[in-house]
């Protein structure tokens, strides 16, 4: 027999390892491992997305008379015990590209070895495994238009078939721990659904109209411009062939030069999470440590109050707020305000990008290791590719620009719920009376935007050697 080892991949079709374990004689014994090791990064939010996602794919099993064995225990002792127990001669994995998977698979890799059993992992989660788009010199780009002009030309694999029913070995798996029993309590959010029936169902809506508009309504948070297909891109309940095949069945009905862009655009957004993926897996120090040197430590202020605003969302810059908040009751939070909120703790607290990374590492649902500090980074003017540090985001004018209506604002924040749209916007600049009058339990900003512009500029001027 022949184990497969899902980890990040919960899903049956459009998984290349799953499809090469079953492409033998032998029967497939699917697994999933509960290791702790992963689960003391995890949260409540994303474990309740794992578990649902877990129960979706044995589901797939047991239509097939099979199961997926979920076990608890360190991977490197479960994953040879489970070979033991069925007699297998081969477990067949997909690559994680982050530091952490990378040790955990060599430790499992070496336990095997030493029985005598065969490993084999395969590359799955992207479309152009790390180190097969390259610069003239070096391992990866650093700069991501160079890789997306690359990485669009090159060819895209077909969606791996799924297994037929008969490749399945006939097992039977323990019922999957609950949250409560995995030590997490309930999330605070409300955890979106990341089955591969939703999963497809999101990908069928998008492709069928918002993809066209995606050029124009994405960075807009008010509007559904984007996918929100994060949460099952980071469980892999959709494969980024299937997702891909279907943007390219979207270009192909497109209407006119315009529409065909927008399917452009979103494809380029999915060429991001493949650049960053590339980024990490050759510098899986970066979780911790800039990417960029700068010639003398940054120097963060500590601040825990602040954090601690920014966090709530109670800093007096709304469309921030809003941000912080659509994070806590979601999961979830749009591509613009991200930026917003990581350059406004950065920039505008002037606090450790770390900090924040460490608060959407607990609170995302659809929390990627080389997307989050990817996003992190070059918010913080850290990262390759990154926003240089003298251009700072101005959160008022942003707001303005990409919320005019407030409408978004009002939806995260109800303390502004009855506030005129210019009012909002002009929040910083209202007298302490007017802000009374108008949303007495809104708080006023807890930073002067101006001041703080430019002690960041010296602060990076400093690191720089300039200051
Ligand atoms: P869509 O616009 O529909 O894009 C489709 C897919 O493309 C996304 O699901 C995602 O897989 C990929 N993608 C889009 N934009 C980016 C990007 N800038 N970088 C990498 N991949 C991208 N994304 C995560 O998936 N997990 C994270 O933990 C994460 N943390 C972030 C932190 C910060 C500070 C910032 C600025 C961005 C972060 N992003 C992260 C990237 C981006 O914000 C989300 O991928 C996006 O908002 C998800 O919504 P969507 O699926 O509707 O995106």
């Amino acid at each position: 027999m022949n184990v497969f080892w899902h980890r990040r991949d919960l899903r049956a079709t459009d998984n290349r390892g799953l499809a090469r374990a079953a492409a033998t004689d032998e029967s497939v014994v699917p697994c999933f491992v509960l290791d702790p090791t992963v689960l003391e990064h995890a949260s409540p939010v994303r474990v309740a997305c794992l578990l649902e996602a877990l129960e979706d794919l044995r589901s797939w099993y047991r239509d097939r008379e099979s199961d997926l064995l979920v076990v608890r225990g360190e991977a490197s002792a479960v994953v040879p015990e489970i070979a033991a127990e069925y007699d297998v001669t081969r477990v067949v994995w997909n690559e994680d590209y982050s530091g952490l998977a990378r040790e955990r698979d060599r430790a499992v890799r070496a336990a095997l070895e030493e029985e005598g059993i065969a490993a084999e992992s395969v590359h799955d989660a992207i479309h152009h495994e790390p180190g097969s788009i390259t610069p003239n010199q070096g391992e990866h780009y650093s700069v991501f238009s160079y890789f997306w002009t690359k990485w669009r030309d090159r060819d895209k694999r077909d969606p791996a078939a799924e297994p037929a029913a008969d490749d399945l070995a006939a097992v039977s798996g323990e019922p999957t721990p609950t949250l409560a029993a995995l030590g997490f309590n309930e999330p605070a959010a409300t955890p979106p659904t990341v089955t591969t029936a939703a999963a497809r169902e999101r990908v069928a809506d998008f492709c069928s109209g918002p993809i066209y508009d995606y050029v124009e309504r994405r960075d807009f948070p008010a509007e559904s411009g984007t996918s929100r297909l994060s949460p099952q891109l980071k469980w892999g309940t959709i494969g980024p062939r299937e997702l891909y095949a279907a943007t390219e069945r979207a270009a192909e009905r497109a209407e006119g030069d315009g529409n065909r862009e927008s399917v452009r655009e979103f494809q380029r957004q999915l060429a991001w999470r493949e650049f960053y993926a590339h980024v990490l897996a050759f510098n899986p120090e970066t979780v911790t440590e800039n990417f960029s040197g700068y010639e003398h430590e940054i120097e963060w202020r500590e601040d825990p109050d602040a954090l601690a605003a920014w966090q709530a969302g109670e800093t007096g810059y709304p469309i921030v707020d809003a941000g912080m908040r659509q994070l806590r009751r979601e999961g979830w939070m749009h591509n613009r305000v991200r930026m917003l909120v990581a350059a406004f703790l950065t920039k505008d607290l002037l606090l450790d990008w770390r900090a924040g990374y460490d608060w959407f590492r607990r609170t995302l649902a659809d929390h990627d290791t080389a997307n989050d500090v990817g996003g992190w980074q070059w918010a913080s003017s850290t990262g390759t590719d990154a926003q240089p540090y003298f251009r700072v985001f101005n959160p008022m004018k942003q707001g303005r620009e990409y919320d005019p209506d407030a409408e978004y604002i009002r939806e995260y924040v109800p303390e502004l719920a009855d506030a005129p749209a210019d009012d909002i916007h002009d929040w910083h600049e209202l007298s302490d009376d007017d802000r009374e009058r108008i949303a007495p339990d809104y708080p006023a900003p807890i930073v002067d935007h101006g001041t703080r512009r430019e002690q960041a500029i010296a602060m990076f001027e400093r690191a720089r050697g300039e200051g």
